[in-house]
């Protein structure tokens, strides 16, 4: 029992996916960071901030930096939070959440590029998750589907519906809606990935202005639930026409990332390109066709709810994938 606690503690010290623990956090990072650090917020219908947290060197000229998007929309998938507040200690302080030097050469980072990260793109849904990280234990796959989606009204157990955007005043939603879903004013909600309305994508389109992103990093969790797989980056979807030059950058990219996984012991599964077909390829394509021909975006995706992939594990791979692309950026 007290070990559990321990590490619990642990857990509560270094796993940060909750709002109030990321502000108090920023609150340090203002402090340390001086004049590298750059807070832009975008006021959700909820009340809550979402936050662009931008590091850099601004004394560089922005034409010698490379500019990357770091973002997550998912409330159900705090190790992408986890991940990037860890990273950005690392390169505020020159150490890990645990007091361990960084590995990565956070003057050359700052001076070369721009990086913005939103930690959490969801924190209304965040904030009504019921657990800080999802580790398997307490809930099937199955039920923590309901947790995100909400259950379909006249079908107890079963998963609600994946929708762009919804009018609460036009369909019978479940009770409650599923924390995946923004509200973004009294009656409609959003997937925050699948309309211009949430506000992850409105704090990407307000930080774009200023930063015009050359690189997207968009981390998420699943599950894996037919698969032995724990990790996984997927590529624009194949029907949006990207150039070749984008195309390769983002297939050499990912085919890195996939690698640094290997040699740290996960289980990958090689790249592809998103799967969607039908209305879910359609919301894609209206949401990141014109992003996708412009920018060079790839998806993460890192074992969620299950024994074999710990929270600590779910973050660690995260990481990697951030710090991977950091190094790649800057040749290092
Ligand atoms: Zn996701």
């Amino acid at each position: 029992m007290a070990i559990r606690n321990w590490g619990v503690l642990i857990m509560e010290h270094v796993f940060i996916s909750k709002q109030d623990q990321l502000e108090k956090k920023l609150e340090q990072w203002k402090e340390q960071a001086g004049s590298n650090i750059k807070i832009d917020v975008q006021k959700s219908f909820s009340g809550h901030n979402v936050y662009a947290i931008t590091l850099t060197d601004f004394s560089v000229r922005r034409e010698e930096q490379t500019a990357l998007y770091v973002a997550q929309p998912h409330a159900h998938e705090p190790a992408t939070t986890a991940g990037m507040v860890d990273v950005i200690e690392q390169l505020v302080t020159g150490k890990d959440l645990l007091g361990n030097p960084t590995t990565i050469d956070r003057h050359k980072v700052l001076s070369q590029m721009i990086l913005t990260f939103n930690p959490i793109g969801n924190p209304y849904g965040r904030e009504n998750a019921p657990y800080l990280y999802w580790d398997g234990s307490e809930v099937t796959n199955e039920q923590f589907w309901c947790i995100m989606r909400g259950e379909e009204p006249d079908a107890p157990g079963k998963m609600w519906d994946r929708l762009d955007i919804f009018d609460t005043r036009e369909i019978k939603v479940p009770d409650p809606i599923g924390i995946v879903y923004e509200p973004i004013d009294e009656f409609r909600y959003v997937e925050p990935n699948r309309s211009q309305l949430s506000s992850f994508f409105k704090l990407f389109h307000q930080m774009d202005k200023q930063f015009q992103y050359q690189y997207w990093l968009d981390l998420h969790q699943t599950e894996f639930a037919r698969s032995a797989s724990q990790c996984l980056v997927m590529l624009p979807l194949d029907d949006v026409r990207i150039d070749k030059q984008i195309k390769d950058e983002n297939e050499a990219w990912a085919g890195q990332i996939s690698q640094a996984w290997q040699e740290e012991g996960f289980r990958v599964t090689p790249p592809f390109p998103l799967p969607y077909v039908g209305q879910q390829a359609e919301y894609i394509r209206k949401n990141w066709g014109e992003i996708d021909r412009r920018i060079n975006r790839i998806t993460i995706e890192v074992k969620n709810n299950a024994a074999d992939t710990p929270p600590r594990r779910q973050m660690d791979a995260i990481e990697s994938s951030i710090l991977k692309t950091l190094r790649r950026l800057t040749n290092s």
